[in-house]
């Protein structure tokens, strides 16, 4: 008995996440005071991550976004990985659009009544940062029928293949060498 135990504890140990996993699934909190979060973004990205704001639609962030190839969208508050270039849709609405974030753990939303009516925001689950919000069910022909209707201003964009998220791909870069 004993030892099938361990051969379970064993197998189950060879399929645990990594500690990286782990701390990828409960992303850690960023907690920083108001006047830091002036210090550290340029007055549009204060204005939207920390005030809710909602930048210009298509303005010039939409027209370098829809010229990015592949790559990595991360939080300009925190650098948290949210979307990637896989999930990027051309909605046509002004805004960069994702039918669902790359890294689901890093994203949460809320509803807000800011119009009046009642909306899906969305937010950077690690500093509470205001990123845009979600539209469910409006006929895109993308896998969830969402729309993650996104300030380009305040994602940072990182090109690379979007599918980089091997913990080795950097050891055997250097190997190959
Ligand atoms: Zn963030």
């Amino acid at each position: 008995m004993i030892s099938v135990f361990s051969v379970l504890l064993f197998a189950s140990n060879k399929t645990a996440p990594s500690k990286q996993e782990l701390s990828d699934r409960n992303p850690k909190k960023l907690n920083m005071a108001d006047k830091d979060w002036k210090e550290k973004l340029t007055p549009e990205q204060y204005r939207i991550l920390r005030k809710a704001g909602t930048e210009r639609a298509f303005g010039e962030v939409y027209n370098e976004f829809k010229k990015q190839g592949a790559g990595k969208y991360l939080c300009a508050g925190c650098d948290t990985e949210l979307f990637s270039s896989n999930e990027k849709f051309d909605s046509r609405c002004g805004w960069p659009s994702f039918f669902d974030p790359s890294k689901a753990q890093n994203v949460k939303t809320s509803v807000d009544y800011l119009l009046g009516y009642p909306r899906t925001e969305v937010l950077c689950a690690v500093c509470d940062g205001h990123l845009g919000h979600v539209f469910t069910g409006e006929g895109f022909n993308t896998p969830t029928d969402k729309r993650y209707c996104i300030n380009g201003t305040v994602l940072k964009f990182v090109p690379g293949d979007s599918n980089d998220s091997k913990p080795n791909s950097k050891n055997k870069d250097s190997l190959t060498k």
